[in-house]
């Protein structure tokens, strides 16, 4: 059971809050000078992650979630490296719900 305990919190620390300004995951690999010289140049008029993007099926009510709403991203697997997404507001009500 530790062990399981230890993953699950392994998990919750990874998760990513995106809240749905920062874009997805995939944005974010770029080095964080690269962004910065970016940022730097020349701010972009419209930045890719201003559209709202189908980003996947929340886990919790399987509603699509588009990037423009606040969502977050499980680790779903390591090797590879796959994401569960789910609504931010669909994880804190069942986070919650654990707690009771
Ligand atoms: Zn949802």
């Amino acid at each position: 059971m530790l062990v399981v305990n230890s993953f699950y919190y392994f998990l919750l620390t990874i998760i990513t809050i995106l809240l749905g300004q920062n874009g997805l995951l995939e944005d974010k690999k770029g080095t964080h000078l690269e962004q910065n010289a970016n940022m730097r140049k020349k701010p972009k008029k419209t930045k890719l992650q201003d559209l709202s993007r189908l980003v996947g099926e929340c886990i919790y009510c399987k509603e699509k979630i588009y990037s423009d709403q606040s969502f977050v991203a499980l680790i779903k697997t390591l090797e590879p490296t796959t994401y569960n997404y789910a609504h931010y507001a669909c994880m804190k009500a069942d986070d919650e719900s654990k707690h009771k």
